[in-house]
């Protein structure tokens, strides 16, 4: 079986309600999507978002990136010779990690299809269902506030707070999510880059004080500040989740060496891909590191690659996998099933997402 033909094209789906970050506002999903078909017709699917604040990457760049370089270079290597597609995929060009991703999925669901068993066997298959988080956005309080009551009657019992300003309005943020919420919820606080060091310490400590009781605080600094890392890492009790400080497997290394970080956050979009990422899983299991499985802003075809892999490795211990239960609507047939937080594995081969419709004439 060959890779015959790499074909992209876009989707656009409605979100629940504007997503917002210390970094950006975005109304809807609008993703490119891949299609790797075989001589045998067969077809894998992937999808890739443009997050230009975060990968760099555009619409116009991961279709570009795809069309005129990756679909040449793996038209008509063997599907069964994963390692082969990867390093080529990899080597042949720097960055686009988003681009490389969607393929790399595409790929995957391919060959997973070509052995008839659901991906997540394939990597290992150690669980069935998982468990997500819910986002909440960065808002003013009352808002955040109902949002969070509204996540916590959909059935979640895990919320990823949005913060970022850095200051006191933070800390007062969580302390009236969690009056609101109560002790039986999960709450884990994303700052996105948007703290500095020692104002990361001072806001943690006050939350801790307060009875927060975060879960982890993520990315409470820049991305290339491993030195402001490593200070709050030492210096508050509550887990430092590295998000945009990780990238590849070699990020995974310097974090884990120099202690940067306590838990890591592998998301496809960064790594370029599942078999990216499972190095990443490697060094993280050689150190005793969890890590958590999260996604960008994405519909339930890439978050779908993400959670078969998600289920293969047992040292991913969390989910952030809320893409789906923030878009308005599901288009397509297939895959996992996302209820509420609850996510079950498909038991069908492949990713199992269809994406056919997308790519017909
Ligand atoms: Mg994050």
């Amino acid at each position: 079986m060959r890779i015959a033909e790499i074909r992209t094209t876009e989707i656009d789906i409605p979100l629940r309600t504007p997503f917002k970050t210390a970094l950006r506002t975005v109304e809807s999903v609008h993703d490119v999507l891949v299609r790797v078909m075989a001589d045998s017709g067969e077809c894998g699917y992937g999808e890739a978002p443009p997050t230009a604040v975060i990968t760099g990457e555009t619409i116009g760049s991961i279709r570009t990136a795809i069309d005129e370089i990756i679909a040449p270079t793996l038209k008509g290597m063997e599907i069964e010779n994963i390692d082969g597609i990867m390093h080529r995929l990899e080597k042949c060009m720097v960055k686009n990690t988003s681009a490389k991703a969607a393929v790399d999925m595409a790929v995957y669901d391919l060959y997973a299809k070509a052995c008839g068993k659901p991906l997540y066997q394939l990597l290992g298959g150690s669980n069935k269902q998982l468990e997500t988080d819910l986002t909440i956005s960065v808002n003013p309080i009352d808002e955040m506030v109902r949002d969070s009551l509204e996540a916590v009657s959909r059935g979640f019992r895990i919320l990823k707070v949005k913060v970022g300003k850095g200051d006191q309005g933070d800390v007062d943020r969580m302390i009236a999510i969690r009056q609101a919420v109560g002790k039986g919820i999960v709450l884990r606080v994303d700052a996105n880059q948007g703290w500095e060091a020692k104002q990361a310490v001072r806001l943690i400590r006050a939350m801790e004080d307060a009875g927060v009781a975060p879960e982890l605080v993520e990315q409470p600094v820049k991305a290339h500040d491993l030195d402001g890392m490593r200070l709050i890492t030492a210096s508050v009790e509550t887990p430092v989740l590295a998000d945009e400080s990780l990238f590849d497997a070699k990020d995974a290394l310097t974090l884990l060496q120099t202690h940067a970080a306590d838990l890591l956050n592998i998301k496809l979009m960064k790594t370029g891909g599942i078999w990216q990422a499972l190095k990443i899983c490697s060094i993280a299991e050689i150190y005793g590191v969890e890590c958590m499985l999260g996604c960008m802003l994405e519909s339930k075809l890439a978050v779908s690659a993400a959670v078969h892999l998600a289920a293969g490795r047992s040292i991913i211990t969390r989910a952030d996998l809320d893409g789906p239960a923030l878009c308005r609507v599901d288009p397509y047939p297939g895959g996992p099933v996302y209820d509420g937080p609850a996510i079950t594995l498909n038991e069908t081969p492949g990713i199992g997402v269809d994406a056919g419709f997308a790519f017909a004439e």
